[in-house]
């Protein structure tokens, strides 16, 4: 299967077509191959996404939503068809790519419910027989570039608020997880989406990537990715004086307290350190424990990390897929050595599966590190796979304070009996998503989701706070008195 563009309702031939194998994580199979695009293929994509904003813009929103309600029916009812196509492309196992789905299908109709609020504010005016208020105005042709590590969850995220509020976008997905895109949009044509106000771009971050960036009638850019892709891309778009949106990378810490269902703790981290392969953005990749409980929740977590399975994630009984492709594997492990060197204490893993049934694969041993101290590289860098690394605290602040050292801000979680721990921490822990009695994930999609420091800029993706990254505010005054009315002169109060 060759992957092509999905551009005004049509799919179409990138310049020069060159094309790159799209490989199945849990065996080396070719999936499909997909196309490398140009500039001109991004040209080609504004164009037709400009074009058409001019009529959607005018399209009432609840008209709009209702487009969304149908490409929500549309997942629904193959929801178990893409599942599979999404584990086949990134390795996650077939549970969580039910779920993924399902956070899509989830966001289509929280978002078409939007379609019938798009609130607005109405204010008194100072002056007499004035009326003020403010309204939601779409911004345009918006560019959405999206992370291989949840293939659709992310782009309904971004691209569902953004057709609700009036702009058409042109999606650019990651090389290693096309399928989804293009699943997506055969699902956008069959709801009878306008064509134009949904545009898909295959390539790489280099070239296609930087083209939407500077490409003058993009207005808007939000980016999901690393926090280092993710500089470089509020740079270029600093330069361009363009809005841009940032969901970056994380480094978030399960703190267990010594008052803790240890039981309930060690499956909190086990979903939220091994699920998705330690591939979310949210998993929990620090834990900090108070030394009371620190023994007993090591040897709890180290005899439930020997009862995972690990395998090809389409496998029902598979808990451990691959990881995303052999430069990840690579990097996971480079972190060994790291650890080692600086003094932790492998306890668990820290190796390359490498012989069958795993050969084939991209697989990585669920891996622990305990003696660790805050200022590691392995406890502030983001390693993007399975790999813990324990830190021991002697009470709550200091768990508050490592919790907070490092330069990410995207989740954290504590482990406690006490109420007033609970909200004390949900004050003090400085990351833009805190769960009580919970692992690191399992965001919902009605409220905002991203970070503090370099996890982002300030906007949020998912929730309401989606809209104010696609739509900009205008207010309006509307003088019905005849008269010129100076603000700010002619009332007295
Ligand atoms: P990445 O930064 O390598 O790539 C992300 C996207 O940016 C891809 O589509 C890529 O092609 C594109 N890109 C690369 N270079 C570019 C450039 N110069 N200009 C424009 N676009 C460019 O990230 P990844 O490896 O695909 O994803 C993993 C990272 O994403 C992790 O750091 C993870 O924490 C982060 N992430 C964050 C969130 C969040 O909401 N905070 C969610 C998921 C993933």
């Amino acid at each position: 299967m060759e992957l092509m563009n999905f551009i005004n309702g049509e799919w179409q031939k990138a310049e020069g077509a060159e094309f790159t194998a799209v490989l199945n994580p849990a065996n080396g199979e070719e999936l499909a191959r997909v196309q490398l695009s140009k500039a001109a293929d991004v040209d080609r994509a504004a164009a037709a996404a400009k074009a058409a904003q001019k009529h959607w813009a005018k399209v009432p929103a609840p008209k709009r939503a209702s487009y969304l309600y149908e490409i929500g029916r549309l997942m629904k009812e193959r929801k178990e068809q893409l599942a599979q196509v999404l584990t086949k492309e990134m390795g996650k196992v077939i549970e969580e790519g039910r779920g993924e789905v399902q956070e899509g299908i989830d966001m289509a109709f929280y978002m078409a419910g939007e379609g019938r609020r798009l609130f607005g504010e109405t204010v008194p005016s100072e002056l007499e027989n004035k009326f003020a208020m403010s309204i939601r105005a779409p911004i345009g042709v918006v560019g959405l570039i999206t992370p291989w590590n949840f293939p659709v969850a992310i782009a309904t995220w971004k691209s569902f608020p953004a057709i609700v509020a009036g702009n058409t976008f042109l999606w650019k997905p990651a090389t290693e997880t096309p399928m989804m895109a293009y699943e997506m949009a055969k699902i956008f044509k069959e709801a009878g989406l306008p064509d134009g106000v949904a545009n898909i771009v295959f390539g790489s971050g280099s070239e296609v990537g930087t083209a939407m960036i500077d490409h003058p009638d993009i207005r808007v850019i939000s980016f999901t990715g690393s926090t280092d892709t993710g500089r470089k891309v509020a740079e270029a778009c600093g330069r361009n004086l363009k809005k841009v949106s940032l969901e970056m990378g994380g480094k978030n810490a399960v703190i267990v307290m010594d008052d803790a269902d240890l039981d309930l703790a060690v499956e909190g981290i086990l979903w939220s350190a091994f699920g998705t392969a330690g591939q979310r953005c949210t998993a929990c990749s620090r834990v900090i424990v108070h030394k009371a409980v620190k023994e007993e929740l090591q040897s709890k977590l180290l005899e439930r990390m020997e009862t995972l399975t690990m395998g090809d994630g389409l496998d029902e009984s598979v808990k451990i897929g691959p990881v995303i492709n052999k430069q990840a594997l690579e990097k996971i492990h480079s972190y060994i050595g790291i650890g080692q060197e600086e003094g932790a204490r492998l306890a668990a893993g820290g190796k390359i599966m490498a012989e069958a049934p795993y050969d084939k694969g991209n697989y990585y041993a669920p891996t622990l590190f305990t003696d660790v101290t805050p200022d590691m590289r392995i406890a502030q860098e983001e390693i993007f796979g399975p790999v813990i690394s324990m830190i021991e605290v002697g009470s709550f602040e200091e768990a508050v304070d490592v919790n907070n050292q490092v330069i990410y801000g995207l989740s954290s979680s504590i482990f406690t009996q006490d109420v007033n721990r609970v909200f004390a921490a949900q004050r003090d822990l400085d990351t833009g998503i805190v769960y009580v009695n919970a692992g690191t994930t399992g965001a919902e999609i009605h409220l905002p989701f991203g970070g503090t420091k370099g996890t982002g800029n300030g906007h949020r993706d998912s929730g309401v706070a989606a809209l104010d990254v696609f739509t900009e505010w205008k207010s309006v005054y509307v003088d019905y008195s005849g008269k010129l009315q100076r603000a700010q002169i002619d009332n007295e109060i």
